[in-house]
């Protein structure tokens, strides 16, 4: 184990019945390492969570936490703290006594129990909140919450699953800065789950895409981003997948050009044109019947749908795998 090692999982299987949900994932996590684990709906990462947290029973291969072996090792045991989309908090506890619970369980003493509270509500701005009811907090005030309850106790990693999945655009940017924050306050690791590919790229230290249950990309954001190693990755991260030339290439939507006709490599009909907050988004249907999404400056005026348009791109990634 090296120093810094928190999780290690090797060859993790799980199923539902017969079906395979998760083959062979290994996955590394560092001392307050922030890792964001994406992939579209289905592709296994709830299931992940749930075996690393022991609420469902791998079929194969093994989890270790700061190297113990994790197998038959019951939940509250693993020092693997967990926090969902919906925050559980007990309702008939304020929130310091949300905040204290886990601390209580483990009969630490009063004056430490007081002292860690403090800082952990202090930490994640709930002071003036102490002593209200959690039906009385809004929803990204239960979340900060539950954060500062899931911390109290100091596991060493921490499993969010979809936590800014239920609240509005404003409240998750303020969200996902005091997690961060937190997180890195308190040299915490965490696993985050979440199929919001911006949000991913944004937080994580690295990124791990799950695809039909198996990891098919991991490494920095850029890392991931720059070299989608499949059209299905390709797509999650939000590329237009075409082929050209025998092969399969993404192309991201920023760098396609929409041109008069003569000036390009291929023609299209406008799908749909629309104003999209900082750019203009054209869904272009090619001759081939492929779709593609280009986006264009404020400034241009953007051709109405109908209208026949040429293509070129700036840019595109060769897929890796056999010519299609
Ligand atoms: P994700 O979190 O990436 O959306 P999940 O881990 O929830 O994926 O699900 C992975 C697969 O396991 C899906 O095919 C899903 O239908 C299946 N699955 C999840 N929960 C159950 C369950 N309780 N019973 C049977 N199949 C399930």
């Amino acid at each position: 184990m090296s120093s810094s090692e928190c999780l290690r999982v090797r060859g993790l299987g799980a199923s539902w019945g017969a079906d395979p949900v998760l083959t062979d994932v290994d996955l590394d996590v560092a001392d307050g390492e922030f890792v964001v684990l994406m992939g579209p709906n289905g592709s296994g990462k709830t299931t992940l969570l749930r075996c690393l947290v022991g609420l469902e029973a791998p079929t194969h291969g093994t989890v270790s936490l700061r190297g113990r072996n994790l197998r038959g090792v019951p939940t509250h045991r693993r020092g693997v703290g967990m926090l969902f989309q919906e925050p559980a908090l007990f309702p008939h506890r304020s929130v310091w006594e949300n905040v204290a619970y886990g601390l209580a369980v483990l009969r630490r003493p009063r004056a430490d129990i007081d002292r860690r509270v403090e800082e952990m509500l202090r930490l994640l701005h709930l002071e003036s909140l102490a002593d209200r009811a959690p039906q009385a907090l809004s929803g990204g005030e239960r979340q900060r919450v539950a954060l500062a309850r899931t911390l109290a106790p100091e596991p060493p990693l921490v499993l969010l699953d979809e936590p800014f999945a239920s609240v509005d655009a404003e409240i998750r940017r303020d969200l996902r800065s005091a997690f961060r924050r937190a997180l890195s306050a308190t040299r915490t690791a965490a696993i985050h789950v979440t199929h919001d590919r911006e949000e991913g790229l944004l937080l994580a230290d690295r990124v791990v895409l799950l695809s039909g249950g198996r990891v098919v990309q991991h490494g920095s954001p850029p890392e991931v981003y720059g070299a989608p190693a499949s059209a299905d990755s390709a797509r999650f991260l939000g590329y237009n997948v075409l082929v050209e030339s025998g092969r399969a290439m993404a192309i991201a939507p920023i760098d396609v050009e929409i041109r008069p006709l003569g000036e390009s490599n291929r023609t299209g009909t406008v799908t749909l044109s629309g104003f999209a907050g900082g750019s203009h988004l054209v869904e272009v249907e090619l001759e081939g019947g492929e779709r593609l999404e280009g986006r264009l400056p404020l400034g241009a005026i953007p051709p109405a749908v109908g209208t026949r348009v040429g293509l070129r791109w700036r840019r595109s990634v060769a897929l890796p795998g056999a010519p299609v």
